[in-house]
């Protein structure tokens, strides 16, 4: 039975009863910020009260929700109504996917290179987690400040074409009026995600991947890929042929491989490492 209660009634109770984790919203406003600015939004973010008129209103959430929120277990998503909510558990997995860790390394020396070079690595891994992060953040802001639904619309049926808008509107906030360095992190940020699922999922030649499950995102990397294409076409070398060479290597198919399900995956990096171990031990 689809619920007839607003939806912005229907979270006002969920954070009454507990359902959010305030603190955590309030965390992400550094990362929140960037991506409202020009926009409707611009200084109306609400993270602490009841979804209010004319803000953005960001929560994130810490147990299974109720009705019509019950899609959001491992997940983010744009509710409508200028309301945006992120499973907690769905953007730390995410966010960590691809961070440098011990079992990340293998072969002699490994734990020294771990120990010795801890510093660089917990950077390296803010620096990564962060542009995952924001790619969420700023993916579903582009749904609330792009796709709101009109009065006579109850729910945004989402399509490809606004997946790939919102896409979008995350890439030119990150990188448009940036400096060099900030787009040298998203390129870096993307291609970790890019090169792990391709040792994941490479078999003769080709990285095989499956298609994503609920047929209106295309899989992370193909994603990802279109992202960092996107940024090369707005850099200085537009003809860099990098993304495009990548995407020729990498087939959609049903049984493909795929980085799982986002709250229980095990880091992709690791993953890579054992996968990468046994090719070694097999020749
Ligand atoms: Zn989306």
């Amino acid at each position: 039975m689809i619920s007839r209660k607003p939806v912005s009634g229907v979270v006002a109770s969920c954070l009454s009863a507990g359902c959010f984790d305030l603190q955590a919203g309030e965390r992400l406003l550094p990362e929140i910020r960037p991506f409202v600015v020009g926009t409707r939004f611009q200084g109306k973010i609400n993270v602490d009260y009841a979804p209010l008129a004319g803000m953005l209103n960001f929560y994130v959430a810490t147990r299974k929700l109720p009705g019509q929120l019950g899609t959001i277990s491992c997940n983010c998503a744009y509710v409508g109504a200028d309301i945006v909510i992120c499973d907690k558990a769905f953007l730390e997995t995410f966010s960590s996917s691809v961070n440098f860790t011990q079992d990340s390394f293998y072969g002699e020396g490994s734990r020294e290179i771990w120990t010795n070079q801890a510093d660089l690595f917990e950077r390296v891994n803010q620096i990564t987690s962060s542009i995952l992060r924001t790619w969420i953040i700023g993916h579903e802001i582009g749904h609330a400040v792009l796709h709101a639904p009109t009065s006579s619309e109850r729910r945004i049926a989402m399509t490809k074409a606004k997946e790939n808008a919102a896409d979008s509107f995350f890439l030119e906030k990150a990188s448009v009026g940036h400096d060099e360095k900030a787009v040298r992190n998203l390129h870096w940020g993307l291609n970790q995600l890019i090169m792990q699922i391709i040792v994941i999922t490479f078999k003769d030649g080709k990285a095989h991947v499956a298609p994503s499950s609920d047929d209106i995102h295309e899989p992370w990397i193909l994603r990802a890929i279109a992202l960092g294409q996107e940024l090369t076409d707005r850099g200085p070398e537009p003809e860099n042929d990098y993304y495009k060479s990548l995407s020729r290597d990498i087939s959609v198919e049903p049984g493909g491989g795929s980085i799982g399900s986002l709250c229980q995956f095990q880091n992709l990096r690791e993953r890579a490492t054992q996968i990468q171990k046994k090719r070694l031990g097999e020749h």
